[in-house]
């Protein structure tokens, strides 16, 4: 998973901690590169907790926990109704193509 600021590979994976972050971005999991940590304040881009107010966030499984309350927030997102119009716009096409065929 690239940098979300600038796009930047994580590299090195090497020994000991990584220099990258983590957090949760408009409830997207996503990394944050050593330089960006430094140039920009992220932090304030991060989702918080609607509990809390922590910015120590995990996306997993379409919902977005509290790593400090487990709060946990279910998200509806428009992207994911559009997902699903794209399905069944998938499954109409495979009837038509079956009657048709
Ligand atoms: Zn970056
Ligand atoms: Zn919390």
């Amino acid at each position: 998973m690239p940098c979300y600021r600038c796009g930047a590979r994580q590299t090195d994976p090497g020994k000991g901690p990584s220099p990258w972050k983590r957090g949760v971005v408009a409830d997207e999991q996503v990394l944050i590169c050593p330089d960006c940590q430094s140039t920009h304040d992220w932090v304030a881009d991060l989702d918080r907790c609607e509990s809390c107010g922590s910015t120590m966030l995990l996306r997993a499984l379409g919902e977005t926990r509290c790593r400090e309350c487990s709060f946990t927030k279910q998200t509806l997102r428009a992207s994911g109704e559009h997902a699903d119009a794209g399905l069944a716009d998938d499954v109409a096409a495979a009837l038509r193509r079956r009657f048709d065929g």
